[in-house]
């Protein structure tokens, strides 16, 4: 099976209940997840930030889950997000929080995940904390754009989004989001799209990602940029790649520019090149870590399989071994 077919398989079986519900109860399945997840709880999270900073990297906590299927499941959603902004301010780990709309109610009706929204983001005004909206797939950008335009005009100023790389409409959206003074994680993109949205080959995002990235640091050379505020808020640009000829080109392009260090950070998922992070920070660079948590880790698991068939291998020679 070609890597294309791979990626599709895994997305596509991430949405399927009956899938979800096996693996998620499959112990082995679990232990080759947790690679990727801190552990099923918030506990255990904070545990691994601790350690991240104790390593001079900060976090960003992810309370798994998506696409939330009642409003009960939302607001109980909704609680346990509040309860990490909370445990982050009464421990003082540095850490902030990434949360999915769809978690807090975006696909059942946008006035309840508004209302959720609005709990989360006064909680994180009064402990000074940060909310990241992540991207979901393509049928939620603009509702998530437009939560975060309401988010800001509402005066949350503490709050960011994520432009994929692979999306055509993301140089755009950049435009839009420069006019607000956005504060913008890059990624390529995790999710299976059309042609007829996203660049279908691998090579295509790559560019994409360099070009995107020189806009927003020409941007930053012009405006001078949103510097970070401690461990929690995070500066104006965001490079969330694990993609060392990525990583090298944003170093470039900085370094070219003489936009200062103190206006982006790098941006790497919990599990993944823990080599590269840790290089980053020898080199002075700012690195948060992605730390997701919870027990609804089937669909992220799911998405870091289709990421790279030697995980896959992985996943089917322990789920076999034993
Ligand atoms: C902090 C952070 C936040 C993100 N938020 C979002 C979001 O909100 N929305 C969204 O759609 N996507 C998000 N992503 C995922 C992103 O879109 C990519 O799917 C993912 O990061 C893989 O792409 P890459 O840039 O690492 O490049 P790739 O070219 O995919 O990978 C480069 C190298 O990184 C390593 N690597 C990458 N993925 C894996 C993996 N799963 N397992 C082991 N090694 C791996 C390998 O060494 C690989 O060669 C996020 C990623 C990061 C780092």
């Amino acid at each position: 099976m070609g890597a294309n077919m791979l990626r599709s398989f895994f997305i596509q079986i991430s949405k399927v209940k009956w899938a979800q519900r096996t693996i998620s109860r499959n112990k082995l399945a679990w232990r080759v997840a947790s690679r990727f997840v801190a552990g099923e709880t918030l506990a255990d999270a904070v545990q691994v930030v601790r350690d991240l900073n104790g390593r001079g990297i900060k976090a960003s906590l992810d309370h798994l889950g998506e696409n939330t299927a009642s409003r009960e499941d939302a607001t109980r959603a909704t609680e346990d997000i509040l309860a990490a902004i909370n445990q982050i301010s009464q421990v003082g780990i540095q850490s902030n929080v990434s949360i999915k709309l769809t978690q807090v109610g975006l696909l059942l009706d946008e006035e309840l995940a508004r209302q959720n929204l609005a709990r989360i983001l006064e909680s994180a005004r009064e402990t000074h904390n940060f909310v990241r909206f992540d991207m979901e797939d393509s049928s939620c950008v603009d509702k998530t754009l437009a939560l975060h335009s309401w988010a800001r005009q509402a005066g949350f100023n503490d709050v960011g989004v994520v432009i994929q790389a692979y999306l055509y409409r993301s140089e755009q959206d950049i435009q839009a989001l420069s006019q607000l003074s956005g504060k913008v994680r890059l990624c390529k993109g995790a999710y299976q799209e059309s042609p007829q949205l996203a660049f279908p080959l691998k090579k295509e995002v790559d560019q994409n990602y360099d070009h995107l990235l020189d806009q927003m640091m020409e941007g930053i050379q012009q405006t001078g940029g949103l510097p970070g505020r401690g461990g929690q808020i995070p500066p104006g640009l965001a490079i969330a790649t694990h993609d060392p000829a990525r990583i090298a080109h944003a170093i470039q392009t900085a370094n070219r520019l003489g936009v200062s260090p103190e206006t982006f950070e790098f941006q790497m998922l919990y599990g993944i090149r823990r080599d590269l992070q840790d290089q980053l920070v020898a080199q002075g660079y700012a690195v948060r870590v992605y730390v997701p948590y919870g027990t609804h880790w089937y669909p992220y698991f799911m998405r870091r399989l289709a990421e790279r068939p030697a995980n896959v291998w992985f996943f089917v020679t322990n789920f076999f071994r034993h």
